[in-house]
Parts: structure tokens; C-alpha cells; sequence
């Protein structure tokens, strides 16, 4: 017997070159290769007469081969094999092209399976490419459910299934973690079966059985892994917070918070009374103006003689956050500190001795935050701007290096109510839902590849009245996905042939960090004239010069991407605009990106685009810090996660603490499904 943690080359048939074909789908081991699961089926089982057969509709059929097959080589290349076949209904012919096998397996008065489509004309009817197997065989490619599994270059699915197929044969499933009463009550398949029937169901209905427990089995681990960490910070307590008068802070800022601002800070405010670690979501949309909540509450925390850390995504992003922070906190007294990777290792050691001895009130920083050489003398709160681009364990391992701190993570991705509480169901919700006054709107157009003339004018105007702007592509490079924009042809195409005499600078997430940085940063500075980029711009960065936006192919990006991108521009005080191309004709494509046109609320557009693309596209694929589910959607799936999340709930209450193997097994699912998705960021 084989362990689910070998590696997939002790299977017949995979060396080291084929092992390399798996990687490229992330299949490493066999349990790797068994948790791959199919996309869908093609349901061969049932056996017609040819009489009955379809036109276009493949199945399969018993008939005997009525002559030897006969082979015209036609030319270099091309093999023409043909043979008459017949049950006790009707004849067909079949013909192969470059098919030896056939031609030299196919016996005369030999019966066979055989599974095809017929495609008729007024000649009759014949069937071309037929699989084929003796009816005394085991089913493999005919009379069967077959499975249709995501495929590579160089993999078939043939390949795939026969190695599958060997997995299961040699070890065991995964083992059961759904508790046996959770099973009955809703109707769940055990471990054992589900994983046999997804790759082998002897019926549809079974495989959505199959299908169904694999989904309720994901969205059981990831609610109870929510659960868990609810759990565990439950009956923490923290010291309650005296000092929590914000009118210094607020008669410093250069305006009048919104009501929105006003209403967070209450919030946090509430929390930090209470002698209770808060654990909140600040969400607003792109300018809603979340880092001046955030200095609120650092502010508060420190005036209560606690010290404070904001960790961001990008380097860039700290810079700008800590210039700004400095603004609003400075002059009331707080030192501020920035902490990254790239700084000089005397900065940086210098910066961590402030923090540890309690010198630094504030650091803003990246992932050098994480590192175990920072320390603190007592961080009382933890703020993580951006929050979809780290994943709970990140935050969590910023949140050790105090005693239950408070935690505030904030996010611009407006996210629909029902997936919020799903991802963020451990946290407490605040909204920023309003703009700060006087904020422009982005006029936003779309148009066709006949406006190009007029778009490349219209960003040269832009840039002779000093301003700069984006063009964002859906792609790096060209790829096999013809007609697609890709940022390293079009910044060239750009910069040789439409604009010579402008600056045009590339931005892409295949860039090295740092280069991805000195390239945002150089263009924040001036440097460029045109940012040709990927999505990867999309987070927080401010160029207030920047007063267009063009993004190419618009119809590849999902709405609330468009959303964000579009909150690029527009942050200055000149007047803003966002041209979206598309060449696409789909009427309900171009209407949904009409309505994205005329509307700004971050809110209705992910609803919009939930329903429309669900939650793994929502986010862009990188990034939503969610677990990678492997079978469950977040957006079709709805029931079974409320009913998975009933179930798990109740089952921490009940089992959460004993120590059965179900549960034992449970525990380490978690730990594998967020270790899963802190792979998965960025
Ligand atoms: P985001 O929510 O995208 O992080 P920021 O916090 O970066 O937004 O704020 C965007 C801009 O709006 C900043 O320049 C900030 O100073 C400004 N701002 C924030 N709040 C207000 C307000 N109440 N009135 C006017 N300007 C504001
Ligand atoms: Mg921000």
C-alpha cells in the first residue's frame, strides 16, 4: 500500500519528464493527483442500436466489422482508413485518419464497442474517429462515465485518468473528517465513496452526489477553521482602553471627516472600551479615506500607552502611508516609523531597536513587519491595509508579536454582505460608504477598436497639460489567446510607433518586486508619461497627476477589477477619465459594461459581479486571500455552504474539543487548506 504523501513517480508510466508535465498542474504526490478533480463528464453508458444513433450526438453501439479495413495513404502526412461496420439494424462506415491502430486492430467479423458521433449527408451517413473497444473488456473509454479532468500541455486525459485510476488502486483516500451524525443529517457520502465516485461514478447521479460531499467537505474545513479561530479568542481579554478622546486628532486633520469616517471611528472606538481584542473590517471603497480611520486608531492606542503596526502589500504603498500618517500624527506628539525590505539593514536595525524598546510608537511596514527579528515593547493594535493581499495567517503572525492585540484590517475591495461574511466571517464589519465632498466622478466611456485615433489624442492631450496616464492590458505577453492586449507588445508598439517622443514605462506582475516598485514609483514621481501595466497597479497606489485611464480588451476584467482600476485615476483635482475598449459583440457583455460606466458605487457593482462571475474571479485570480477550493464555488454553492456552516458550527460546539481521529484529521485539513491559501497570495 502507497501513502497519499508519495510522490506521483512511483506510478507506472510517470518518470521524472511526465512528473513535470503534473507540476504544471500542481500534482506533486498522489494525494495531490487524487484531489484532482474532474471538471465535468461525458456519460457514455448508454448502448444504442446505429438505427437509433444521432446525428452530432455521440454514443455508443455493439456492431461487427464487415470487411478488412483498407488504408489509402492520400499524402505525406495523411492516412485515410476506412471500414464498414453493422449491427442488426443498419451498416455505417467509419473512417480514420492517421489511425495505425485501427487499421491493424479492427478484425473482419469481429464485434467491438464502439463510441462516436455520426454526421450525415446525402451520401449517408458515416462516423469518423470512433473509439473502440471489445465488448469483453473492461470499460475504460466506452460504456462508462468518463471524466473530464483540467488538463496541461502534453497531459491527455487518458493519461490522466489511467493514473488516477492507478492512485486509487494503490492507497487509500483521504481520510473521513466529517463526523458521522453530520453525514446522516445531511445526506453526505462518506470519505471513501465520494472519492472513488468522483473519478469513477457508475451514474450522474452519483458523481453529484460525489461532487456535493467534496463541496460540503471544503466549505465544513474552511467554516470550521473560521470557527476555530473565533473560538480561540473568545474569553480574551485585553486592558480596556481609558483615553479614547479623538477631538486632538480630529481638530488637527486639514478637514472634516464624513459621516462614514465619523461612524468607523465610533466603532473602534466602542471596541477599544470594551477590554476585548476588536477584530474589525474597515471596508470603503477606492478614496473612500480609510487611512485616516486607521490613524484614528492609532492614535488612540497610543495615547492609551500602546504601540501600533500597519502592515501594507507593497513598499511603495508604506511610503506613501507613512508620509501621510506622519501628516496627520506628528504634530500631536506620536513618532511614526517605516520598516521595509529594502531599507538599509543599519535603518532597519536601528528602526526594530525604537520598536522593541518602546522608543517607536507607530511603524508602517511591509512583510519586514513579519520577520522574526521585530519585535515590540507592547503592540496593542495591528492594522493590515489591503487586506485581500495577505492571508489570515500573515495577520495572525503579525497579531503574536503583541498579547491579543486589537487587530483593524481594511479593505477597498467592496465586497457583497454575503461573501464578507464568508471570508471575514471572524471579524466585525465597518463600512465606508460615502466619498469624501468635492471628490470628482471618473467620466467613463466604452468604445471601439474606430475610436483608437481618437483615444491616442486624447492621451496626448492629457500629457501636453502635464498629466500622465494608465493604459492597463489584460495580458504580460501574447499567448495562444490571439487578439488580446498584452502590456509588453502594446508599451513597445506605444512607444516605437504611436509615441516616440513620450515617455511610456512598462509595469507587469512577472516583473521582480523591486523592479515592479521603482517602476510604480518612478512613474508616481513624473518619471513617465504613459504607465503601460497589468492589473497589477490595482492596489492603493496615489498619483494624483494621473488623469487617465485607458484599459484594453475591458470586457476580460471583472467589474469590480474595472472598479478598482478605475479608482487610479481621479485622485487629484483635475478632471479624470476612463476609456474602456472592447472588441467583443456579446450584447449582455457590452450592456453589463455600459452599466459599469454609468455607476460608481463600489457595492452594486460587486453584487453585480457576483452574480454574474462568482468570487474567484471577483477578485482577480491572485488575490483574494481566500483558500484555493478545489471543487466548491462560492457563488453557485451557497446552500451547501450555509448548511456546511451550520454543521461545522454546531460540530465545534459539540466535538470541537474531544479527541476522536475525525476530529484530529479535521484539525490538520485546516491547517493544510490556510496553509493552501497563504501560497496563493500574491
Ligand atoms: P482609501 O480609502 O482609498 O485608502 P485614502 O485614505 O487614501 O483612501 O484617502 C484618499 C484621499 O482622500 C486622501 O488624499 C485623503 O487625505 C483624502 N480624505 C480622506 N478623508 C477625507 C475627508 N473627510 N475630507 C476630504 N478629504 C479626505
Ligand atoms: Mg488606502
Amino acid at each position: 500500500m502507497a501513502k497519499l504523501s508519495d510522490p506521483i513517480t512511483i506510478l507506472k508510466g510517470i518518470g521524472p519528464s511526465r512528473a513535470k508535465q503534473f507540476e504544471n498542474l500542481n500534482i506533486f504526490t498522489l494525494q495531490d493527483l487524487i484531489c484532482h478533480f474532474p471538471r465535468g463528464y461525458e456519460d457514455r453508458t448508454k448502448l444504442l442500436t446505429i438505427s437509433q444513433l444521432e446525428v452530432d450526438t455521440p454514443a455508443c453501439f455493439k456492431a461487427m466489422v464487415m470487411g478488412t479495413p483498407r488504408t489509402s495513404h492520400i499524402r505525406k502526412g495523411l492516412d485515410i482508413t476506412k471500414v464498414q461496420v453493422a449491427d442488426h439494424t443498419a451498416r455505417l462506415s467509419l473512417t480514420f485518419f492517421n489511425n495505425k491502430y485501427a487499421a491493424e486492430s479492427l478484425r473482419y467479423g469481429q464485434e467491438y464497442i464502439f463510441y462516436g458521433a455520426v454526421s450525415g449527408d446525402f451520401i449517408g451517413y458515416n462516423m469518423t474517429n470512433p473509439i473502440f473497444e471489445l465488448p469483453e473488456s473492461a470499460p475504460v473509454t466506452t460504456r462508462r462515465i468518463l471524466p473530464i479532468y483540467p488538463l496541461t500541455a502534453g497531459l491527455s486525459n487518458a493519461v490522466l485518468m489511467k493514473a488516477v485510476q492507478q492512485a486509487l488502486a494503490i492507497c487509500d483516500v483521504p481520510e473521513e473528517i466529517l463526523p458521522e451524525p453530520v453525514r446522516q443529517e445531511y445526506g453526505i457520502l462518506p470519505a471513501q465513496r465520494a472519492y472513488y465516485a468522483i473519478h469513477q461514478p457508475q451514474s450522474m447521479a452519483e458523481a453529484e452526489l460525489a461532487k456535493k460531499r467534496l463541496i460540503f467537505e471544503e466549505f465544513f474545513v474552511f467554516s470550521a477553521g473560521l470557527s476555530l479561530m473565533r473560538a480561540s479568542r473568545n474569553g480574551k481579554t485585553t486592558m480596556a482602553y481609558k483615553n479614547l478622546d479623538l477631538k486632538p486628532f480630529l481638530a488637527a486633520l486639514p478637514f472634516a471627516p464624513t459621516g462614514a469616517q465619523q461612524r468607523a471611528m465610533e466603532e473602534i472606538i466602542r471596541d477599544f472600551s470594551k477590554g476585548v481584542p476588536m477584530n474589525r473590517l474597515l471596508q470603503g471603497d477606492v478614496g473612500s479615506g480609510k487611512t485616516i480611520v486607521a490613524a484614528a486608531a492609532a492614535y488612540c492606542a497610543v495615547n492609551n500607552h500602546k504601540q501600533a503596526a500597519m502592515m501594507v502589500p507593497t513598499e511603495i504603498l508604506a511610503e506613501q502611508h507613512y508620509q501621510s500618517l506622519s501628516r496627520f500624527l506628528s504634530p500631536l506628539g506620536i513618532s511614526v516609523g517605516l520598516l521595509t525590505g529594502s531599507m538599509k539593514e543599519k535603518d532597519k536595525k536601528a528602526l526594530r531597536s525604537d520598536l522593541a524598546e518602546g522608543r517607536l510608537q507607530l511603524v508602517i511596514g511591509t512583510h519586514a513587519l513579519l520577520s522574526t527579528s521585530t519585535e515590540f515593547l507592547d503592540l496593542g493594535l495591528v492594522i493590515a491595509d489591503e487586506q485581500h493581499r495577505f492571508g489570515v495567517g500573515q495577520r495572525a503572525k503579525l497579531a503574536a508579536k503583541g498579547t491579543d492585540p486589537h487587530l483593524l484590517v481594511m479593505s477597498a475591495t467592496p465586497i457583497p454582505r454575503t461573501l464578507a461574511l464568508i471570508m471575514y466571517g471572524d471579524l466585525d464589519i465597518s463600512i465606508l460608504n460615502e466619498l469624501p465632498p468635492g471628490r470628482q466622478s471618473v467620466d467613463t466611456f466604452l468604445v471601439n477598436e474606430s475610436y483608437r485615433p481618437r483615444i491616442n489624442a486624447f492621451i496626448r492631450k492629457q500629457v501636453a497639460e502635464g498629466h500622465q496616464c494608465f493604459v492597463v492590458c489584460p495580458a504580460v505577453e501574447e499567448n495562444e489567446d490571439l487578439g488580446i492586449k498584452a502590456a509588453s507588445v502594446w508599451a513597445e508598439t506605444l512607444q516605437k510607433t504611436v509615441f516616440p517622443d513620450l515617455r511610456v514605462q512598462l509595469l507587469h506582475g512577472q516583473m521582480k518586486g523591486l523592479e515592479k516598485e521603482a517602476a510604480m514609483a518612478d512613474f508616481a514621481r513624473g518619471g513617465a508619461d504613459i504607465l503601460v501595466a497589468t492589473t497589477v497597479i490595482e492596489v492603493g497606489v496615489d498619483v494624483p497627476n494621473a488623469t487617465l485611464m485607458v484599459i484594453e480588451d475591458a470586457d476580460r476584467f471583472g467589474l469590480s477589477q474595472l472598479h478598482q482600476l478605475r479608482g487610479r485615476v481621479g485622485r487629484g483635482s483635475a478632471k479624470s477619465f476612463c476609456i474602456l475598449t472592447s472588441q467583443n459583440r456579446n450584447p449582455e457583455t457590452l450592456q453589463r459594461i455600459k452599466a459599469f460606466c454609468k455607476t460608481t458605487d463600489g457595492f452594486r457593482i460587486a453584487e453585480e459581479d457576483l452574480k454574474l462571475r462568482g468570487p474567484g474571479d471577483f477578485f482577480g485570480q491572485r488575490q483574494s486571500g481566500l483558500p484555493a477550493f478545489r471543487v466548491a464555488d462560492l457563488s453557485m454553492d451557497l446552500q451547501t455552504l450555509k448548511q456546511a456552516q451550520e454543521a461545522s458550527a454546531q460540530w465545534i460546539d459539540r466535538f470541537g474539543t474531544t479527541d476522536t481521529p475525525e476530529a484530529h484529521a479535521l484539525r490538520k485539513r485546516i491547517g493544510e487548506l490556510f496553509r493552501r491559501a497563504e501560497g496563493t497570495i500574491n
